[in-house]
């Protein structure tokens, strides 16, 4: 089922999620909910605050995005983007590159509203599946740029957090107009 997406203004954009201790039936509807929900709004990822549940569960599809590719191993392992989408990742934890690079980030939550964010080149999470198993990804390009966006969201951070001082101050009464249009839906 199609899910409406949280926008800017609601606070539960900023309430930390809380750890999924156990896969059961409400935890599956809701992945299969974020998916759908994703996809309906052409979404490379989507964080379970995005649809009104503050938990550790987020989802990422890039393989969609042919004009910014990513790079991929997973536990080690070389592998093909595209062939793991869409990743479904709960209770992640992320590791960041030191270096980082700018590029352009949208996000749900947000219509209409995009800036460059500097974001770490590569970064290693570890993450459990809805198998229950653990996996350990290590990503370059779009996908580390999204992991990076949608991990922010399960902690109660938004790209604006992360934009320059200019690039916020310049989209500053398009956020208060979408704050004020939006609060406490
Ligand atoms: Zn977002």
């Amino acid at each position: 089922m199609k899910l409406p997406i949280v926008k800017y203004g609601n606070p539960i954009l900023r309430a930390k999620g809380k750890r999924i201790e156990q896969v059961d039936e409400r935890i599956r509807v809701l992945v299969e909910d974020m998916l759908e929900t994703m996809r309906a709004a052409n979404g490379v990822g989507l964080a379970a605050q995005q649809v009104g549940a503050a938990l550790q569960l987020a989802v990422v599809v890039v393989s969609q995005v042919e004009d910014r590719p990513s790079a991929m191993k997973v536990n080690g392992v070389k592998v093909d983007p595209a062939s793991m989408m869409p990743l479904v990742l709960l209770n992640p934890t992320i590791q960041l590159d030191e270096e980082t690079i700018p590029g352009n980030e949208g996000c749900l939550s947000f219509p209409e509203i995009n800036a460059d964010i500097d974001r770490a080149v590569s970064v290693e999470v570890e993450a459990e599946t809805l198998e229950g198993k653990t996996v350990r990804i290590e990503a370059a390009g779009l996908l580390a740029r999204a992991l990076q966006h949608e991990i922010d969201h399960l902690n109660g951070i938004l790209f604006i957090d992360r934009m320059s001082s200019v690039a916020k101050a310049s989209l500053g009464s398009r956020l208060k107009r979408l704050q004020k249009e939006t609060a406490g839906r």
